[in-house]
Parts: structure tokens; sequence; C-alpha cells
């Protein structure tokens, strides 16, 4: 018998974002095959209430808030203070909320202050016999690992894109707030403004159906015995626009920026896919002229269907860790694929 808490912050705007939702939908799927468990929600944030009434149908036998402008910002003070003060409200034996930046660098530290034990990047959840088991991936996701724990309370961080999101009516919420004991050596770090790219600028898409991953090829001399990089640029701008692609690299590739190299300008290593970078989730992947190596397909994991441009037959992708291998010019493939996405968009 567990009593689950749902941690998540609500946004500016005071909505839910998705991965918050995911974890939601978790925490409700875990409720149910858990008998005797209940589910409470925690929010935090400036206004929390349009949050909770969007949620309001999904079965939570409480809503708790740690609610003001103090919790407003990402802040690691606050938040945990926030996140401590919630979980000993609802008494909870096992603490939920997504894996975003946020509660991954702020849940750890709640949990030791609560004397429990947090996992991080997990990835499933089940339930058998009354016994909780997650999921999660080790050593740059080669091992999967299934884990059971006795300490309570149990802090779990979802990683977004592994679940479902929790789908439902709204409805109107009576909110408990709960206090939360601040004093002012909390406050000290404050966030002065956002930098973010421009909308059209943004070539991370977590969202995006296909993964359009560059290689160093791109800026490799061709056969004229010339590199093309503003061809290069040109053609996976457009893939990206036309297809609403999220952008990949390889380490190669982003790492040439550093080293004074001409290199796409809308390329850094947030785009580096692999082991010492990122393992998106994304239902296809196209790696163009990108060699396929071992530590950047490590970062493919999670793309269901794998395809790759090479002019080399012998390429990594060759071995295996791609569905489908196509031995050409990525500079010419390219340019035809934009051709008929133009075409289709046009259609
Ligand atoms: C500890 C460690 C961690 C690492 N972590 C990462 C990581 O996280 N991510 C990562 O990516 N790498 C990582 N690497 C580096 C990795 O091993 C590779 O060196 C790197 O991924 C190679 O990048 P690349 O394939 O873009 O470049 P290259 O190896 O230079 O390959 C370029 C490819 O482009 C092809 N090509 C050229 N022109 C064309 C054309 N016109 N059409 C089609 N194909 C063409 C060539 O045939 C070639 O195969 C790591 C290495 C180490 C040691």
């Amino acid at each position: 018998m567990e009593t689950i808490l749902l941690l998540a912050n609500s946004e500016a705007d005071g909505s839910l974002a998705k991965p918050a939702l995911e974890a939601l939908g978790a925490a409700k799927a875990l409720t149910a095959s858990l008998p005797g468990s209940k589910l409470v929600i925690g929010l935090i944030g400036q206004t929390v209430q349009p949050a909770a009434d969007s949620i309001a149908t999904c079965g939570a036998t409480a809503f708790l808030g740690a609610v003001g402008a103090d919790f407003a910002p990402s802040r690691y003070a606050t938040d945990a203070a926030a996140a401590e003060a919630l979980a000993k409200a609802a008494q909870a034996t096992v603490i939920l909320a997504p894996a975003t930046s946020r509660w991954n660098r702020v849940l750890p530290g709640v949990a030791q202050r609560l004397g429990g034990r947090a996992d991080t990047h997990v990835a499933g959840l089940s339930a058998s016999n009354g016994t909780l088991s997650i999921n999660r991936w080790y050593y740059r996701q080669r091992m999967e690992a299934v884990v059971q724990r006795t300490q309570r309370p149990w802090v779990i961080l979802v990683d977004p894109g592994t679940q479902p999101a929790w789908q439902g009516e709204r409805g109107t919420v009576t909110l408990q707030v709960v206090p939360v004991n601040l004093p002012e050596s909390c406050k000290r770090t404050t966030v002065v403004g956002v930098r973010e790219p421009a909308a059209d600028a943004q070539t991370i898409r977590p969202d995006a159906t296909l993964l359009l991953v560059a290689g160093a090829g791109w800026t490799k001399k061709q056969a004229d015995g010339q590199p093309h990089v503003k061809d290069a640029e040109k053609l996976i701008f457009d893939c990206l626009k036309l297809a609403r692609a999220s952008l990949g690299s390889s380490k190669s590739l982003v790492d040439l920026g550093g080293e004074g190299q001409a290199v796409l300008a809308f390329l850094t290593h947030l785009n580096q896919i692999g082991q010492t970078g990122s393992t998106p989730r994304h239902p296809k992947g196209l790696a163009t002229c990108c060699h396929g190596e071992e530590p950047h397909t490590v970062g493919w994991r999670f793309i269901n269907e794998r395809r790759a441009i090479n002019l080399d037959p012998n390429c990594g992708w060759a071995r295996g860790k791609a569905d489908v291998l196509y031995v050409a010019d990525a500079f010419a493939v390219m340019s035809r694929v934009n051709q008929l996405l133009a075409a289709n968009a046009g259609a």
C-alpha cells in the first residue's frame, strides 16, 4: 500500500507541460496496479490552480500546492524546500516527478533530506503482487536494469517521452496550500532572464517524428576536391524545415566549430548524439555523412527505425547499426528528398 505523490511545477501560464502529464500518466497507472494505494498531487509554482483544474479528474485524493512568486523560477533552494514540504504533507511513500533538468537536479537532494532514495532517468514502472519495480538504463543506455527498493520514500524521476501523457476532463479542484518555511538564504539566487534561440532557429525538437543527424562528412572535400559547406547547410536546414525534423550531430562535426573550421551555423554541442552526447527518442532517424561509430550510435538506442546515407559501403551503419543503409552521395539524396518534401507540402 503506497501513497503516491505526483510532484510537478506549473508553467508560467499556469498550465502543466507534457513531461508532467506523462509522469501523471505513470503515477495513475501505478496507483491502479498497487491495490490500496492512493494518488496525491503536489504542484509548485506562482499559480497552480489552473494546472490543478486541468487534471481535476485524474482520481487524486488530494491536491496540494506550494504557491507564490518564490516558487516561479527554477531555483534549487526554493524548489527543494517546496518538494520537501509537499512530500511531508502528503506522507508520501513514493514520489514521481518528470525527469526535467529542474527536477533532476533538485529531487535527489530532497530524497536525502527525507531519508529516502532517488532514481533518475526511469523509463518504465510496473507492479506485481504489491511490489513496485522500475526500469532504467545504465552505461549510456547499453544495459537495462529492473530495480526494486524497500527504502521509503522512493523518489522516481520519469524520463520524458517514455510514458503516455495523461488525458482527461478538466474540473474544479479544492487546492490545499501547504506552508513552506523559506528563510532569506533560500532566495539569494535570482533569475534575471531567459536566453533561448528564436523559434525558427530552434533545431532540437523532442516531439519530432524524424531525427536528422549530420556527420563530419558534410564538411569534407567532395568528388570535385572542394568542400561545400554552404550547400550542406542549406540542404540540412531545408530538410529540418520541410520535415519538421530535429537535428542531431556527430561529435566530430560539432567539435570542428571549436577548432575554428567552417561548420553549420545552427549546430551546437547540444545537438550531439552519443556516448558523450544525448540519447533522444524519435520514431525515425536518418544519419547523413556520419560514419556510424559505436560511441555515436549508442545514442541511437531509442530511435525505432534507423536509416543512414554514406558513400562508404563499409561504414559502421553497414554492420547492423542501421535498418537501411543507402550507399550514395548525401548531397544528391538530400537535394532530391527536399524536392519531394516541398512538392508534398505544396500538394
Ligand atoms: C570516449 C569517446 C566518446 C565519444 N562520444 C561520442 C558521441 O557522444 N557522439 C559522437 O558522435 N561521437 C563520439 N565519439 C567520437 C566517435 O568515435 C566518432 O569519431 C565520431 O562520431 C565520428 O563522426 P563522423 O561520423 O561525423 O565523422 P567521420 O568519421 O569523419 O565520418 C564522416 C563520414 O562521412 C561520409 N561522407 C563524406 N562525404 C559524404 C557524402 N557526400 N555522402 C555520404 N557520405 C559522405 C564518409 O564516408 C564518412 O563515413 C566519441 C569517441 C570517444 C573516444
